[in-house]
């Protein structure tokens, strides 16, 4: 391993009670699904991958056979088994995989640029391609932890302007910093009025959900121009209350988006270098692994952008 880079979905195991991860037989599990790192032994009959590799990990292991394998949507697998639960993960000096989940990283890319694909980047990515904004298009990205600004960052690069929302001041500058048009302070101000208000009166026609916060996903309904879009990748809210009128009557497209099939890997891999996508601008903490404790409460607090864990070269 050379990076492995600690995501929201980490968190849910940290918070969760002793209990409830033994009754999910989650408590003897190494965390992370997040790794890029070098290729440092081979099994048998392997010939795609080749010692001194330098790879990112796709954190899904699938069947190999099934439709679902074989279009790249490994984690619809029947038998899928993702990285740092229920199989040992990323926060390791070394992790087992198969040949297949080699992803050969670019020599323009580094490691931390490899971790932010293996799950955050990706999702992103994959949840824009379904949203496909322009430069004719206003993006609301909700959220704006390491996911949210994956989506800044490429939204951006796909030509949208791009709003973020936020409650933590801390995030809104790192958006700011990383070239965001706008920011709407949601704990604040009222999230519908003004994007509304920076859209002429007719709201954003695409949103990109990562906080998971039910009041977001109400904020963004609200929000959401006649006809407009949004995918939602933020796990957690509680309220499974949704205003269909509201759907119905604004003809809103809702959909969800889940990480990224494997194939897209390498169209990704290829757009972050012809448009020097600077990931890596959102990492603020890395610690060696030894300082987990520390590294998790940090990211925990949700004051920290991008956490990592980093060994050193051999
Ligand atoms: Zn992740
Ligand atoms: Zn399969």
């Amino acid at each position: 391993m050379r990076v492995a880079a600690v995501c929201g979905s980490d968190l849910h195991n940290y918070r969760a009670s002793a209990e409830s991860l033994a009754a999910r037989g989650q408590n003897r599990i190494i965390p992370g699904h997040e790794p890029c790192g070098d290729v440092v032994a081979l099994g048998p009959d392997v010939r795609g991958v080749r010692v001194g590799d330098r790879v990112v990990v796709y954190h899904y292991l699938g069947c190999g056979h099934c439709k679902h394998c074989l279009s790249g949507y490994l984690q619809w697998c029947l038998e899928r088994r993702g990285y740092g639960g229920p199989i040992h993960g990323s926060d390791a000096d070394l992790v087992l995989t198969n040949e297949v989940n080699c992803l050969p990283l670019p020599p323009e890319l580094g490691y931390v640029d490899g971790a932010f694909i293996a799950c955050q980047a990706g999702t992103a990515y994959s949840a824009l391609g379904k949203l496909t904004p322009s430069g004719k298009d206003t993006l609301a990205v909700f959220g704006l932890g390491p996911v949210g600004l994956c989506g800044v960052l490429i939204g951006k690069a796909l030509g949208a302007r791009v709003v973020g929302v936020d409650l933590l001041r801390e995030r809104l500058e790192l958006a700011l910093q990383l070239g965001v048009d706008e920011v709407v302070d949601a704990g604040r101000e009222d999230v519908a009025k003004r994007l509304k208000a920076l859209t002429g009166g007719e709201g954003p026609g695409l949103a990109f959900e990562t906080s998971g916060s039910g009041a977001a996903h109400q904020q963004l309904i609200d929000s959401l121009s006649f006809g407009g879009k949004a995918a939602f990748i933020g796990f957690g809210a509680r309220d499974r209350t949704v205003n269909l009128t509201e759907i119905i009557g604004r003809q809103l497209t809702l959909m969800g988006s889940f990480v990224s099939p494997i194939g897209m890997y390498w169209d990704l891999a290829a757009f972050l270098v012809r448009h020097h996508i600077p990931l890596e601008a959102i990492v603020t903490h890395r610690f060696a692994l030894e300082d987990a404790p520390e590294a998790f409460s940090l990211a925990d607090s949700g004051k920290a952008g991008k956490v990592v864990f980093e060994w050193p070269a051999s």
